[in-house]
């Protein structure tokens, strides 16, 4: 989608935005699914490169400790755990530049991953840069995506990231297209950008040949140590204006409410999920950052009437028969309220 025409839909009025965004998400979603992604650190600090965001980069002193890449029995533990809390798809991120085909490292990921996809969940990875071998060793061992995201606009990413490109996040994104793996990329909001830059990121995205399958939409946490610890949060409305945009630009794109739910209200997701966010990070922990605790995101879930479980799509009836047969039980009962409406209707009619 072209960037004036993001630009048009941003700047309407929110509730003519929202609405817009929820009747295109009810065009290719079931309006009631959300789905739990559990997020696990394989390989945590120590990073080569400068992200100003991240609390894993070996040039920042953040007070995250440099962990090697975690065991196999340790993984697989972790994952069938989230498994058990009704997570359907399970990532795995590692704090490094990029991992090469050959490596003794690479080996191991390898074999990590071809358990893990034992589970029958989808499997994702965030292995930094990788190119057309390894994307294709990758798939082959079972990696359903492939998580790597442009963060923020092309015009902004040097004022955050000096180690690397653009064009080198783009290059790795075209290697996954390639190998068949279905690609998760968004990024971050909150820091120091402007509205325009945030919508040149969804125009980038949406203009991926094809699109992809996965939208992570973050807040930035502002980690102690790093260049961005004392940005301000980012204002509700502008994170429910993106999401609705994400989900008309992209619309058959999970779009992931992803960091920063920790400091959003209750009502400000369930906002974000009328607008078009249909996926969250479920457990305690994000990475090296916090995320509410199951329990409260299972409560909030349950509260807005979304599913808990993973549910057939066939299994329910679509979202419209349901609300029409919400309504035609609700006028058949015998309380006052009920002969209203069927006297304001008919009045109407
Ligand atoms: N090293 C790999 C890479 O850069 O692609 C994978 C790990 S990286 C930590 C995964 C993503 O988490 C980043 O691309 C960024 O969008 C998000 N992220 C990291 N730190 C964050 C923070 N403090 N606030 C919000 N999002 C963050
Ligand atoms: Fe390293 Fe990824 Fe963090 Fe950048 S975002 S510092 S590449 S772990």
């Amino acid at each position: 989608m072209r960037f004036d025409q993001l630009h048009a839909l941003y700047h309407q009025p929110l509730f003519d935005l929202i609405s817009q965004g929820r009747e295109i998400h009810l065009e290719h979603w079931r309006g009631e699914e959300v789905q739990r992604c559990s997020l696990l650190s394989i390989k945590t600090g120590g990073c080569s490169e400068d992200c100003a965001y991240c609390a894993q980069s070996s040039h920042y002193s953040t007070g995250v400790e440099r962990e090697e890449l975690l065991s196999i029995q340790k993984i697989v533990g972790v994952a069938e755990r989230a498994r058990a809390q009704g997570a359907t798809r399970f990532c795995m991120g590692a704090a490094w530049r990029g991992i090469r085909d050959g490596t003794e490292k690479f080996e191991r990921v390898l074999e990590i991953v071809r358990e893990v996809s034992r589970l029958g969940m989808e499997v994702c990875v965030t292995l930094g840069e990788i190119g057309p071998a390894e994307a294709h060793k990758l798939k082959a061992a079972g990696v359903t995506a492939y998580n790597h995201n442009i963060d923020t606009s092309p015009e902004f990413y040097s004022e955050i990231v000096s180690t690397h490109t653009f064009q080198d996040r783009l290059n790795t994104i075209a290697a996954v297209q390639k190998s068949g793996m279905s690609v998760c990329c968004g990024g971050i909001i909150g820091m120091g950008e402007s509205v325009d830059d945030r919508l040149r990121m969804i125009e980038i995205l949406s203009e991926f040949d094809p699109p992809p399958q996965s939208v992570p939409i973050n807040c930035l946490m502002g980690m102690s140590g790093t260049p961005l610890a004392d940005q301000p949060p980012v204002d509700i409305f502008e994170l429910v204006k993106l999401i609705a945009v994400a989900r008309i630009a992209l619309p058959k794109a999970r779009v992931r409410l992803a960091a920063g739910r920790t400091r959003i209200s209750r009502e400000g997701q369930a906002l974000c999920f009328f607008a078009g966010a249909n996926s969250i990070f479920f457990g305690d922990k994000l990475l090296t950052a916090k995320n509410p605790a199951v329990d409260v995101d299972l409560a909030l879930l349950r509260e807005l009437g979304l599913h808990i479980e993973p549910v057939e799509a066939a299994a329910l009836p679509a979202a419209k028969e349901r609300v029409e047969a919400a309504v035609s039980a609700a006028d058949a009962s015998d309380t006052p309220a009920a002969a209203a409406r069927r006297e304001a209707r008919n009045g109407h009619k």
